[in-house]
């Protein structure tokens, strides 16, 4: 027996009620019988003249050819584009979308967190101008059928075998990685090719290249051409780390300056200490008005915020300088360090920003960061 909405086989799962059989695992999404026939979504037809396509910036020669390769490919397997922090590569899709919207085919958009959902069917709205783009994620559910969806990973469970394209945005990021349920609801959603893009892949996404289950594209340079930032990386005592981070904070006072810590606790009292020398925002998941502190620190131009990892992904400021406070902390694995390091340097008025770690131990996971950006930058050339 397999549940058709998560794939899940394990049959301690599967539970005979009064109708007859259900899944547990996937409960969640509502009761669904296991035996009654699925059928796949029937969405609208595609109206032509939407596959086309404007683009804020021309790509690139190397996001070009990035692009092309994955359109090609993506007709027949699927792809892990692997683009550095920052290295454009919702850009690099559109040419794919844009192909399969031309032959009629359904494409999904999916990314495992709602804020960057809206954010995203703005940019690809204006890109694809006559097509209808919708985002589907809580508190936008009314309408779930366009010509391109733009959703959450859990809302895929509306889409049985609907899409011929499912573009997977970081699918290394929570609550998507290592979620059984949401992987095999991903799945079921899908009756073409899948792309997934990240700048961070994961052991499962590494090792289905390792197979030759999927085909990889590596893209590490940004669209300015400069390299990747690559942190420094200071070690000692709490308070040879302070004296040095209220220097960094200074010595970067020009720019919007992020200084990332492992605990919400750390966080308000870092913030409190930073307070005495600079203006200080803070933003972790307590923060009732997190847009608001955001757009903030966004507008200042050379404001000063102390945020937890919550940052880490999406949240992209022009000119952004950035540090670590306690980057040997459990908190942080080599993917949330990388992406980290990758909210500096990406804009092209100031496409060389600065990286900081500051560890209370020797941290093998930071000096591993670092190699990585610097081999990046290496293969780049
Ligand atoms: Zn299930």
């Amino acid at each position: 027996m397999q549940c058709p909405r998560c794939m899940n086989t394990d049959q301690e799962y599967f539970y005979h009620g009064s109708r007859g059989w259900y899944c547990r695992r996937c409960i969640s999404f509502g009761r669904a019988l296991i035996e009654e026939e699925k059928e796949a979504v029937s969405l609208k037809e595609i109206p032509a003249g939407s596959e086309e396509y404007i683009l804020q910036y021309p790509l690139t020669q190397a996001q070009a050819r990035i692009a092309s390769a994955c359109a090609q490919y993506v007709k027949s397997g699927d792809i892990l584009l692997h683009c550095a922090c920052g290295a454009g590569k919702t850009e690099i899709v559109v040419q794919s979308i844009a192909e399969a919207l031309k032959e009629r085919k359904k494409v999904c958009f999916a990314i495992p967190r709602r804020q960057v959902v809206l954010e995203l069917r703005e940019r690809l709205a204006q890109y694809f101008p006559h097509a209808r783009v919708i985002a589907v994620c809580g508190g936008h559910t009314a309408e779930t059928d366009g010509d391109l969806i733009i959703c959450t990973t859990h809302q895929l469970y509306r889409y049985y075998q609907a899409f011929d394209l499912l573009i997977l945005d970081e699918p290394d990021a929570f609550p998507y990685k290592d979620n059984a349920v949401l992987h095999g609801i991903a799945a079921s959603a899908c009756r073409g090719h899948r792309i997934y893009l990240t700048a961070t892949p994961d052991a499962e996404l590494k090792d289905m290249k390792e197979k030759g289950i999927i085909t990889e594209l590596v893209l590490n340079r940004r669209p300015h051409g400069h390299p990747l930032p690559v942190p420094q990386i200071h070690t000692g005592f709490h308070l040879f780390l302070l004296i040095r981070l209220v220097r960094w904070t200074r010595q970067h006072r020009d720019h919007p300056r992020m200084v990332f810590v492992p605990t919400i606790a750390a966080a308000e009292g870092l913030g409190r200490f930073l307070c005495l020398f600079d203006k200080c925002m803070i933003c972790t998941s307590r923060t009732e008005n997190r847009d608001e502190v955001i757009e903030r620190f966004r507008s200042c131009g050379n404001g000063l915020i102390v945020c937890t990892s919550i940052l880490e992904r999406g949240v992209t400021v022009s000119g952004t300088d950035v540090a670590v406070y306690n980057a040997d902390h459990a908190v942080f694995d080599e993917a949330s360090l990388i992406q980290i390091a990758g909210r500096a340097g990406r804009s092209f008025q100031k496409p060389d920003g600065d990286v900081l770690f500051l560890c209370r131990t020797k941290s093998s996971l930071a000096e591993k960061c670092r190699r990585q950006l610097e081999e990046a930058n290496r293969c780049a050339v």
